[in-house]
């Protein structure tokens, strides 16, 4: 069949620059392998407009967070299905320090995200106090990418396979992969970028994640509980908690010492009793400048990259995927200071 785009990877960058392609008329055809520990179906899809230990305003937030809001429900219409979790975050303190810390690093920039007056909920551990983050959030990522997965079958626009790449080749002003043609072929392949023998050489760092399914009455669905780790409610008394995070790390096979460091965290998030029920890891597709990556390659013709969404996929792959569509059919140029060149 014939395409205007192959697109292989269908993890949130791949998901949602189909879709703003799909929405500018494209026919595209998505790849994807269904790899289990790719990040967007381990993730937890919280996006916050503050966060790192010194809680600073995210980079780009006042861009992005509009982006993510309208895009994300523009897509639970398209799709049916309810995927985002509008909430604030319940922001618990470690100790007198970080409490005094945060209040005297509030200012201007971030006061109108922070509620100060807030009590915290019992299961949360909150000796020390709690505030919480207002214009947050999480998406159900394991959701959207399923529901967009059946969206894209129905289109006839989805192949599950492990890109070949030894089939892919350029003749006459076309991409020829198996019995399919395309004008361009974008790669969305998240930490498994290492294996792509075009674009290999541009570094996406692997950052391991755990993640613990967990069964506990002590939190509810009303709000994200934080300190250090997260937990968001999936169903019932079922709740996502992570997260760990280690550098340069591919190896998905779950650990004693990542369980070990989760459950150290859980323990200090929730005040209650809880019974762990799954343990899995993912790879974050990070780069060094934490600025995604969008580019195209050097001398291949109408070949492209889309990666490095990092540890904040959610809240940058709606505004990034429009500007990656718009990149691809018009050639307009990206801002250095806003994507990670190294092109
Ligand atoms: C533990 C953990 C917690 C996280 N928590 C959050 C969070 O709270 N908030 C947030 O915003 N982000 C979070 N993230 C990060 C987020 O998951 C990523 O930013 C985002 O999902 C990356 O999306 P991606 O599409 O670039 O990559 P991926 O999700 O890795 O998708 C790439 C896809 O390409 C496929 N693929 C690769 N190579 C091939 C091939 N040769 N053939 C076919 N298919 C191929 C893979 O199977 C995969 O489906 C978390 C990540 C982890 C691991």
């Amino acid at each position: 069949m014939n395409y205007q785009q192959i697109i292989v990877g269908q993890g949130l960058a791949g998901s949602l620059l189909a879709h703003q392609l799909i929405k500018l008329n494209q026919q595209v055809l998505v790849i994807d392998n269904g790899n289990v520990h790719s990040s967007s179906r381990i993730a937890a899809g919280m996006f916050t407009p503050i966060s790192g230990k010194r809680m600073v305003k995210s980079w780009m937030v006042d861009t992005l967070y509009p982006e993510v809001i309208a895009t994300y429900k523009e897509l639970e219409n398209l799709l049916d299905v309810q995927f985002l979790n509008d909430m604030n975050i319940q922001m618990s303190f470690a100790s007198i320090k970080e409490q005094n810390d945060f209040y005297s690093a509030l200012n201007d920039k971030i006061n109108k995200y922070v509620i100060t007056e807030t009590t915290p909920h019992q299961g949360l551990n909150a000796p020390f106090g709690a505030v919480e983050i207002t214009h947050s959030g999480w998406l159900n990522t394991l959701l959207f990418t399923e529901a967009f997965k059946k969206y894209l079958i129905n289109l006839n626009s989805f192949l599950q396979e492990q890109f070949d790449f030894s089939t892919l080749t350029y003749q006459n002003h076309k991409w020829h992969y198996k019995n399919h043609t395309a004008n361009s072929v974008v790669f969305c392949q998240g930490y498994q970028n290492k294996n792509n023998p075009y674009f290999k050489h541009i570094p996406v760092i692997d950052n391991k994640g755990d993640v613990f399914k967990i069964k506990t009455t002590a939190l509810n669905n009303q709000k994200i509980y934080k300190r250090g780790a997260y937990a968001v409610n999936l169903f019932d008394d079922v709740f996502k908690v992570g997260a760990t995070y280690k550098w340069d790390n591919d190896d998905t096979t779950p650990t004693p010492q990542g369980y070990a460091e989760l459950k150290d965290k859980t323990d200090v998030l929730i005040d209650g009793s809880y019974e762990v029920l799954e343990h899995v890891v993912g790879i974050r597709p990070t780069t060094k400048d934490r600025r995604p990556i969008l580019g195209k390659h050097e001398q291949e013709q109408n070949m492209y990259l889309y990666n490095g969404l990092g540890s904040k996929g959610v809240l940058i792959a709606p505004y990034f995927s429009k500007i990656m569509a718009d990149f691809i059919l018009n050639n307009t140029v990206i801002d250095n200071e806003i994507s990670t060149n190294r092109f």
